[in-house]
């Protein structure tokens, strides 16, 4: 079962597209209709799951957007994240990743929990430990990530 529910909506010069389910070797990527557009939206709040075939495929679709149209990247994914930070092409250059989810563990109950961090809050600034109480028990987090390697991507875009 792939990504086979792409939703797309046009939004005057902006069409937001979501990525739904896995995006694997059976998605489809929706045909687009870009005259007049001029801003790609693409959503990953409800992708499950990448692999190395959706990636391919994926490249392949983001070449069929000209240069000129600006991409914004949307609620990445835990999953997503680690592939953009290893996959060069997965974010083309010069696009936006406006907002992305960071894991923490909790020690105390075991509970990971993802937070989400946009660029309307400053990522650039963006201080990792700062964040958060577990939702589950109310203890505090950390970050279950190596710093380093996970937000190796912020240099790039
Ligand atoms: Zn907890």
């Amino acid at each position: 079962m792939g990504a086979k529910k792409y939703g797309v909506i046009k939004y005057e010069d902006t069409l937001l597209i979501s990525v739904v389910g896995q995006l694997d070797e059976d998605s489809v990527f929706p045909t687009l209709e870009l005259s007049g557009i001029k801003i790609v939206e693409l959503d990953f709040e409800n992708m499950a799951m990448i692999n190395s075939c959706g990636i391919r495929d994926w490249i392949a679709w983001l070449r069929e957007i000209p240069e000129k149209i600006q991409l914004i990247y949307k609620s990445c994914p835990v999953n997503l994240i680690d592939q953009i930070n290893m996959v060069e092409g997965l974010v083309r250059t010069g696009s936006e990743i406006r907002s992305f989810y960071v894991p923490y563990y909790c020690e105390a109950c075991d509970f990971i929990s993802n937070h989400i961090v946009t660029s309307a809050g400053s990522w650039k600034n963006f201080r990792p430990a700062e964040l958060g109480k577990c939702q589950k028990c109310g203890q505090n987090v950390e970050i279950d990530v190596i710093e380093s390697k996970y937000f190796k991507f912020l240099k790039r875009f």
